[in-house]
């Protein structure tokens, strides 16, 4: 490894600017053509057959090369984008300033752009750099000089299984360095969002930020405070879904660009409840993400934001106010503090307010309001997260699986705990002032739990 690096380093000392890319033929890129999507496949040859150029392109020949299965395929062409969409039954010319093609087949899309060249100097940038379009047609080489990593500038013929490496992409591949192309700092000017893709990658590879590539991350950090916050949310998504979660995060730290990300995550890591609570979230989410399953942003900003939001919610208890309405402020000032920075999605941040809601409603567990409960849209995910929490010792684990056991149970498993709990004495704080209500309120409440309807 360390040999290869250094050999990679001295080609490239002395080797001059090329012209021409290299050709990585079948036995050195070692692609799996099984792995390949038919549907991408047909692309570039109807492409091909039509006397155009065409390629599988970008993250899906990263994910090749590495022996992981690409989740999406993207093909690059010389075809304009009415040419490509002629050439096929089912596609459709998608987006105003930066055309691109969906080519349809049944699920799956394969999303067909046009070679681009990289923005010419100066003229569509913002004051910081940043570039605001990038829709002009190029040539091949154009197109991979204005992609971001070297590994992500390659294009695969699957016609020949030839790979075309303009950058050296695959010798960075085999030896797990992410290298901007071009002038990093230059390139993180132009698009801020850059520096959390080479760190994502980078985790990602199991490998690291080559010197260069890195040196100017930490100056250039608060350039993430112009994108679009919306976008931000985005790239952090990706991140967070990686399946290394916990260690994307605590490299956004080391590079510094957490501020720009997740302000409040200094505060929560600083602290080893937090931390602990962090860690444990990220690890379910890696682990659903490594089987296949899905994981819902809002129950990942829920977690992550939540030591934040238990913390002043305990604060503001301390100071006398009541625990419902706390935990409303709460989770106001957390979600403006961060909304600033991550623009959580209106329709997210209302899901995470619903998960936070219902963690002190599951402490009183009041017969009646379990139904209630039960029919919240998040009533699962919730239930999920007790678990997060009673593992990390804030609440009864006793409690937290009687939540769960209710969340398993059918309409008569459901019916019967509940049946049992109005009967058992209560023992939980709120419920006691409940007690002192006429005696005649209690078999109602049981009445009514009977005939409730869920589904
Ligand atoms: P994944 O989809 O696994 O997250 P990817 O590399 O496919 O990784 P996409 O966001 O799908 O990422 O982008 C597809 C390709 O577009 C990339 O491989 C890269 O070549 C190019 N690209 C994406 N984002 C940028 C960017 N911010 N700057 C320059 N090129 C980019
Ligand atoms: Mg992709």
């Amino acid at each position: 490894m360390l040999a290869n690096t250094i050999k990679g380093l001295v080609k490239r000392l002395v080797k001059p600017k090329r012209a021409v890319p290299d050709r990585i033929s079948r036995e050195q890129h070692g692609i799996d053509r099984r792995l390949v999507s038919r549907h991408a496949i047909k692309v570039c040859e109807t492409l091909q057959q039509a006397g155009f150029d065409a390629y599988i392109v970008g993250g899906a020949v990263r994910d090749l090369i590495i022996g992981l299965e690409p989740k999406d395929f993207d093909v690059a062409t010389n075809a304009t984008p009415e040419q490509i969409r002629s050439l096929f039954r089912r596609a459709r010319i998608i987006g105003r300033r930066f055309q691109l093609v969906h080519v349809v087949f049944g699920q799956e899309i394969i999303e067909t752009s046009t070679f681009r060249a990289p923005a010419s100097n100066g003229q569509m940038t913002d004051d910081h750099g940043r570039i605001l379009r990038d829709n002009v047609f190029g040539s091949q080489k154009q197109d991979a000089e204005r992609r971001d990593l070297t590994i992500n500038a390659l294009y695969y013929d699957p016609i020949t299984e030839t790979v075309i490496d303009f950058h050296e992409g695959v010798p960075d591949l085999k030896n797990r360095v992410v290298r901007m192309i071009g002038d990093p700092a230059t390139r993180y000017r132009e698009d801020p969002v850059r520096m959390l893709r080479a760190v994502r990658f980078a985790v990602k590879l199991n490998g690291k930020i080559e010197s260069a590539t890195q040196a100017p991350i930490a100056e250039l950090a608060d350039l993430l405070g112009n994108v679009p916050a919306a976008r931000v949310f985005d790239e952090m998504l990706k991140l967070l879904t990686c399946g290394q979660a916990m260690e994307c995060v605590k490299q956004l730290r080391t590079h510094g660009l957490h501020s720009g990300t997740l302000p409040l995550l200094d505060v929560i890591l600083e602290d080893p409840e937090g931390q602990a609570f962090i860690e444990l979230a990220l690890e379910r989410t890696d682990k659903r993400i490594r089987v296949g399953k899905s994981v819902s942003p809002s129950f990942l900003f829920a977690a992550l934001l939540w030591p934040q939001v238990r913390s002043q919610w305990q604060r503001l208890c301390a100071d006398g106010e009541q625990r419902i309405p706390a935990l409303s402020e709460a989770a106001d000032q957390v979600l403006d503090a961060q909304t600033e920075k991550l623009a959580i999605n209106r329709r997210f941040s209302s899901d995470m307010r619903d998960i936070w809601f219902m963690q002190p409603r599951f402490e009183r567990r009041l017969p009646k309001a379990i139904y209630r409960l039960f029919e919240q849209p998040r009533f699962r995910a919730a239930v999920d997260f007790m678990q997060m929490r009673a593992a990390c010792h804030e609440v009864d684990s006793v409690l937290a699986q009687w939540w769960m056991d209710l969340a398993d149970a059918n309409d008569e498993g459901r019916s019967d705990m509940i049946q049992a709990l109005a009967e058992e004495p209560r023992e939980e704080g709120v419920a006691t002032k409940r007690r002192r209500r006429p005696r005649r309120k209690k078999p109602a409440d049981a009445a009514a739990l009977q005939s409730s309807s869920v589904s």
